[in-house]
Parts: C-alpha cells; sequence; structure tokens
C-alpha cells in the first residue's frame, strides 16, 4: 500500500520492482498483516553465555547490545513504516553494504511471523537495489533461492522484508557435518544455481554466507543478489541496467552522467561493486604462503618499449615468502586482433618479477571483479571480461573444498594475486597457464607448482591420511593455517583467526551466533559418518568444479546430474 499518489506501482512484491524504489516515500506493504506499535526491543545477539565469563567480556556484550539498540531505533527513524509492522528484535548480520534485522510482524490470523529486514546503505544506487529484488520476485522464493515478502523505502533507505531462516554457522558446523549431509547440501546449492542460472543470474559472491542452511530442517536459502549481474541472454530486465565495474570504471574515470534506454540517470552515489572493490583493495594485506604472482596488462598487441623498471611487486610483496613469481598480460589470445598479436610481447620486464614503467603506465584493464577474493575463479582474478555463470560453480568448487576438508575458509587472500597464487598451488601452475591462455590472459610464473591430488590433499587437512600428523602445517594452499587478519567482506570468516589449524577431529564447536539454529545442536560433534570412505566420485565433481576452464566448467544442471548425487531426486 502507498501513501504517494503512485498508482499502486511501488509494490516491490509486483513485477515492476523499480517502480518502487523511483517513488519518493512510498510505503510498501502487503495489506493481510495487522499493526502492532511496540517498543522496539534488542535482544542479545549471543545468548549462550557461560556463566564463567569475565566482566571484560560482559562489558563488550553490554555495549554491543547497546549498538544494536541503537541501530534498531535508527532503522524505526529512517523508515518510520516498519514500526507500524514489525517488532524488531535482533541484528543478525552486518556487511559493508547492508545490516539484516531479525524482526517478528503479528498476523491478524495466526501465529508470530519472523522476518529478515535487509535494509540496504542509503548510498547503495537505485538501479541496483532494484536489481537485486527483481532477483528476489523473480527467481525467488522456489529451489533455494530467498524469495521477498516486501519492500520498503523511505527516501534514500531501502529495506527489503523476506521470510527469515534460522541458520548455521558454516564454521561452526563445519567439522560435524556428516559426508551425507554434505552431499545434500551440495546437491541443494546447485539446485538453487541451477535456477538463478536458468534467468540469467550470475550471483558473483557465493559463499556459505550467503547460502543459508538450516540443518534440522533442511532447508537452504541463496541470499544476497546485492553484486548480481546479468548474461547476455538474462531474463532479469533490471540486470541489463547494472553496470559492470568495468562500465563504472570507465564511467567514474569520465565522470559521464549515463542515460539509459528506459531513462535511469546512472550517476550517482557509489555503487555496491565499485565501493566493494576499493575496500578490497584497501583492505590489510596478509602474508600468504610461498608464492608470488603478479598480473600486467598488454597494451593492445602493441610492443612494449624499454623502460626503467619499478620493482613493484617486491613493495607490495614485501612481506611474502619468495617462492613463485607470476605476472598475467592479456595474451590477445580469442581477441580480433589475436593473429596481429605477437604471442611474445616483451619489455623491460617481461619475465622478471618486476613491473616497469611503461607496463604501469598502461591503462588497467577493467572486467567484473565484485566477490570475495577466496571464492573467485580465475577468470575473475585475472580480470577476464567475458565471465558467465561458470564463475559461481567456481566459488561451488571452493564450498565444496572446504566442506571435504574441513578447512574454512580455504583460500584466505587479501588481493587477487595472492588468491590466484593460492589456487596454483592447489591446482598447478602450468595447469592454471594453460587454461588461463583459452580465455585471452598469459601468465608469467618463476617457479613450477605441481597441481595437488585433490583426494589426497583434502584426506591430509582433514586428518584422514594416516601417514600424516592431523595438525598439518605443511600443506600448501588452504588458508587456514594462517591465524593472521581475514576479510572483511565475509564477517564470520573471521572467527576462524580463533580457531587452531586442523581443530576438526573429535572437538565438539559451541555454536555462537544469535541466528544459529541452535533448537537441536547445542554442540557440535564430529560425525565421521562417511568420511572414512569417501567415494571417488566426490573428488571427480570437485576436480569439475575447479576446472580452471570456465569452458569446459561443469554447470549447475550438470553437476545436479553427477554420479555422486546418484540416489538424490530434485
Ligand atoms: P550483505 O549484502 O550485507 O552480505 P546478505 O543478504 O548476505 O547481506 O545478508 C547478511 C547476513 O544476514 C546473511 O549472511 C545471513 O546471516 C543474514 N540473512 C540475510 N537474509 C536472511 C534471511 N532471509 N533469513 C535469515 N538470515 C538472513
Ligand atoms: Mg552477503
Amino acid at each position: 500500500m502507498c501513501n504517494e499518489s503512485c498508482g499502486g506501482k511501488c509494490c516491490a512484491g509486483a513485477s515492476d520492482p523499480l517502480a518502487g524504489i523511483l517513488h519518493p516515500n512510498c510505503l510498501v506493504m502487503e495489506a493481510s498483516l495487522g499493526i502492532q506499535m511496540d517498543e522496539p526491543m534488542a535482544f542479545s545477539p549471543q545468548r549462550d553465555r557461560s556463566q564463567a565469563e569475565g566482566s571484560l567480556k560482559k562489558n563488550e556484550q553490554n555495549f554491543k547490545l547497546a549498538g544494536v539498540k541503537k541501530d534498531i531505533e535508527k532503522l524505526y527513524e529512517a523508515v518510520p513504516q516498519l514500526g507500524n509492522v514489525f517488532k524488531i528484535k535482533d541484528k543478525i548480520g552486518e556487511g559493508t553494504f547492508s545490516s539484516v534485522y531479525l524482526a517478528t510482524a503479528q498476523l491478524q490470523v495466526g501465529p508470530e511471523e519472523k522476518i529478515a529486514l535487509k535494509h540496504l546503505i542509503p548510498t547503495s544506487h537505485p538501479v541496483r537495489i532494484a536489481a537485486e529484488l527483481q532477483c528476489l520476485t523473480v527467481a525467488g522464493g522456489q529451489d533455494n533461492v530467498m524469495g521477498v515478502k516486501y519492500c520498503f523505502r523511505k527516501n534514500d533507505h531501502v529495506v527489503i522484508a523476506m521470510p527469515y531462516l534460522e541458520h548455521e554457522s558454516f564454521l561452526d558446523i563445519l567439522n560435524s557435518l556428516s559426508f551425507q549431509e554434505v552431499r545434500e547440501y551440495m546437491f541443494n546449492l546447485f539446485k538453487a544455481l541451477k535456477r538463478i542460472h536458468q534467468f540469467g543470474i550470475v550471483h558473483r559472491d557465493v559463499k556459505p554466507s550467503n547460502f543459508l542452511y538450516n540443518r534440522r530442517l533442511k532447508k537452504y536459502a541463496l541470499v544476497d543478489f546485492g553484486l548480481a549481474q546479468g548474461t547476455h541472454d538474462t531474463k532479469i530486465e533490471l540486470l541489463k541496467f547494472v553496470q559492470s565495474e568495468a562500465q563504472q570504471e570507465r564511467c567514474s574515470q569520465n565522470k559521464s552522467h549515463i542515460i539509459t534506454g528506459n531513462k535511469i540517470p546512472l550517476s550517482g552515489p557509489v555503487p555496491k561493486e565499485l565501493d566493494q572493490q576499493s575496500i578490497t583493495k584497501a583492505s590489510v594485506k596478509r602474508p600468504y604462503t610461498n608464492a608470488q604472482i603478479q598480473i600486467k596488462q598488454g597494451k593492445d598487441g602493441k610492443l612494449m618499449k624499454q623502460s626503467k623498471t619499478v620493482d613493484v611487486l617486491s613493495r607490495k610483496l614485501a612481506t611474502k615468502k619468495k617462492a613463485i613469481s607470476a605476472k598475467v598480460m592479456n595474451s590477445g589470445v580469442m581477441r580480433k586482433t589475436a593473429s596481429s598479436c605477437p604471442t611474445s610481447l616483451t619489455c623491460d620486464c617481461y619475465a622478471t618479477d618486476k613491473v616497469c614503467s611503461i607496463c604501469l603506465s598502461r591503462r588497467q584493464q577493467v572486467a567484473p571483479r565484485a566477490g570475495t577474493p577466496g571464492f573467485r575463479a580465475p577468470e575473475v582474478l585475472t580480470k577476464c571480461p567475458n565471465q558467465t555463470t561458470a564463475i559461481d560453480m567456481w566459488s561451488a568448487g571452493v564450498i565444496f573444498l572446504s566442506l571435504l576438508s574441513g578447512r574454512y575458509p580455504f583460500y584466505k587472500a587479501s588481493d587477487d594475486l595472492t588468491a590466484l597464487a593460492q589456487i596454483m598451488t592447489i591446482r598447478g601452475s602450468r595447469e592454471t597457464i594453460q587454461a588461463a591462455k583459452t580465455f585471452g590472459k598469459s601468465i608469467l610464473c618463476s617457479k613450477e607448482v605441481p597441481a595437488q591430488d585433490l583426494r589426497k590433499l583434502c584426506e591430509r587437512l582433514r586428518g584422514m591420511d594416516s601417514n600424516t600428523p592431523k595438525l598439518t602445517s605443511d600443506i600448501q594452499g588452504p588458508a587456514s593455517h594462517q591465524p593472521t587478519v581475514s576479510e572483511k567482506t565475509d564477517h564470520k570468516a573471521s572467527r576462524l583467526i580463533q580457531t587452531p589449524p586442523g581443530q576438526y577431529s573429535g572437538n565438539s564447536f559451541k555454536k555462537g551466533d544469535s541466528n544459529s539454529c541452535g533448537c537441536c545442536f547445542d554442540e557440535y560433534t564430529t560425525n565421521l559418518e562417511g568420511w572414512n570412505e569417501v567415494p571417488d566420485e566426490a573428488y571427480d565433481l570437485l576436480d569439475k568444479l575447479l576446472d580452471l576452464n570456465p569452458a569446459s566448467r561443469i554447470t549447475a544442471e550438470e553437476a545436479l546430474l553427477h554420479p555422486f548425487f546418484k540416489d538424490m531426486s530434485l
């Protein structure tokens, strides 16, 4: 229902979610809710407190509680119509671009309903918001894709109301899952991905915190379309207007104002992806493994002149152990100019671990890079402009790798170069170089690292390998033995910092999240069922997901038909 005369077009659940966004001061609401206006209440985000907690912890807790209460009050102030309908109980998620709250709505008939309220940061671009909403309304609501119930807007504040799915913290349950549960988890993730890919949606941020899992109810939901983009034939109209990062960068460089065919002005506040990228760039660098990688940009097939070299790499990676040095350049493969593009582009720094000033002065290649570094596919990390739904399948592969190895996050990189180095240590440098050629990138690597056998790797990390001590510290690649700063983009991942490596076996984990469904799982004990006989099909599927070449990488539809899921039905 709208309190402005926008002709009822503002209903987010309707076919035109953009309308709701473009009409100021609209209250968008279904009429079936009863109106209850109580004082907002904030509950502790962590309910299970042991009595042994010190006063410091209690103070911290009170401080947090007060902060949450304040945030809830602010939200009521910003979008007053929320108070007519919901009691906001708690803050259950806080990211760079949104805050998510748990609320209840008193239905006129029937019980209280739990709702998740996603309050998008006011600087989000209207088209970006509308596209997120349209993904939820068009593709959501079935096949494990989160749907939307209502949307509220007041000035530049938008709140998306979704059904609330109580869910587990991935890290908390990771090592207590039975093998069968892992199979079910992956199957249901592919179901969601198949659904969105059919609509031409590339999610771009597939990771455990965006795939909610209620273990008790065996319910799953893919959430967060805040970074989604459309394929060339996307069925989500508004994704056609969502600019890629490339366009945005060009746009911001030119300071231009674009008017689309639909006359939607695309100038304005910093879009989410761009913002995210700048934040990623600014994030704290962490020392990682023994690999070094460099990415640089060839200039449209022209030969590079000799010039003074600038040792950027040694500056950038000064804290890293040096063993592998690699560079990525446009090889010209798959481009129109391929025939005229010499394969051996040379300049001062070619095949060295330096970047010369000529290379530095080149215009950066821009391509969509949104997402979380550890889950980014090689084609994303190397800025391949032609990215498809295959990037989500890679991310699903990284999740599967975590599930099979018991390590999360598996790759923990603060930048793309490090992430690429980490991939190389698992999938092999020669293989990565080979695959990159297929999408037009040339990677230079100073040291060859072999591909690892996925079964051996996972068993070693899980401690299932009898030849290896459980606390492995010699594994190259996964991040879990790097107890340093983690990415801010996944707040849950940071908990790993306190988790010693290899702490999977025989340990029980206590839940800690307010939104964990702890009703049945007060403690998570390791369930070894099935882990002693992981079938080859599991590693075959993993191998096909972590295919370095996006063109041959398994699709969601194919994955569901993989022998790994032979006795499971859609
Ligand atoms: P962001 O763009 O800030 O990452 P998300 O949509 O991913 O926002 O939501 C952040 C977190 O909020 C999720 O990781 C999840 O814990 C919680 N959340 C989001 N939607 C729901 C929902 N419908 N039900 C329960 N929790 C949710
Ligand atoms: Mg998210």
